[in-house]
């Protein structure tokens, strides 16, 4: 028996790192899942290996800062799969750290437009088809960048995971009426392209580890067990919470 037997799933990001890790583990559990990118190429390997080892899923085309690509992801899950039970807004960037006058208006827009609204969206667009299926549950990946730190995060990037912190807790409560729950994972540094993106040289990623308590990276199946918990029926007196997951970083 899997964790996730008879859930339909939607994850966005799920082109490589956690989200494709994620849609591989979603499927493993007996989901039927739907996952979105913007890297096609990659994703449509992502939903041939999920098939190659006999897991039901499908990669769709989807920006998350785009109204129509969520309307179409949502309506792909509902006709090929019959409902949508479980969103994972997973789908995230990040820009180089530089100083807060340095930083431009646009580059501060790209990243909320993908990280925050994009959150937004997706729960905007699943809302009505979780209510029809009944109830459902749904994780935002935001960081530790979201809560604290703050000395050493990227100012658009803390802003942005902080604003999907707080979406959560108000998702969760305003729709616990329609048995929707909705959690936040909050990641310290985890071994994926987009930390490698942020952090090349090896001195930089030593000073960051070096405020972990474990001074380590985490793993991304380290994440996923996290988010598999949430979006599962084992956490179904879980609403409105945040999971942080990082080594103890947020500790020290
Ligand atoms: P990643 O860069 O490997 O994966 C992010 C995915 O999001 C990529 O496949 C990318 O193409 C996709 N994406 C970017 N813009 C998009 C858009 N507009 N529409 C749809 N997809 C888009 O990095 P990851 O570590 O797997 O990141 C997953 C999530 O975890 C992100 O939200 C990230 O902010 C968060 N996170 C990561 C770390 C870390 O250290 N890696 C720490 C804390 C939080």
């Amino acid at each position: 028996m899997g964790k996730l037997d008879g859930k339909v799933a939607l994850i966005s990001g799920g082109a490589r790192g956690q989200g494709a890790a994620e849609a591989k583990t979603f499927a493993t559990e007996g989901a039927k899942v739907v996952f979105g990118d913007v890297r096609d190429e990659e994703g449509k390997q992502v939903e041939a290996d999920i098939r190659a080892t006999g897991g039901e899923a499908v990669y769709v085309h989807l920006d998350v800062t785009s109204e129509a690509d969520w309307q179409r992801a949502v309506q792909e899950a509902v006709n090929r799969y019959g409902k949508l039970n479980i969103l994972v807004n997973n789908a995230g960037i990040i820009i180089p750290r530089v100083p807060i006058e340095e930083r431009t208006a646009d580059e501060w827009d790209q990243v909320m437009a993908v990280n925050a609204k994009g959150v937004f969206l997706g729960t905007k667009y699943a809302i009505p088809a979780m209510r029809q299926a009944g109830g459902g549950a749904i994780v935002n990946i935001s960081s530790i960048a979201g809560i604290g730190q703050a000395l050493h995060q990227e100012p658009a990037y803390a802003a942005s995971k902080a604003a999907v912190r707080m979406f959560t807790k108000v998702t969760a409560t305003q729709h616990a009426k329609d048995r929707i729950r909705c959690n936040s994972v909050h990641p310290g540094p985890i071994d994926t392209a987009m930390l490698h993106s942020a952090m090349p040289e090896p001195q930089v990623l030593d000073q960051r580890l070096g405020r972990v308590a474990l001074g380590r990276m985490g793993t991304i199946a380290e994440i996923v067990s996290g988010v598999l918990y949430l979006a599962s029926d084992e956490a179904s007196y879980v609403t409105g919470s945040e999971l942080v997951i990082d080594g103890g970083a947020l500790a020290m």
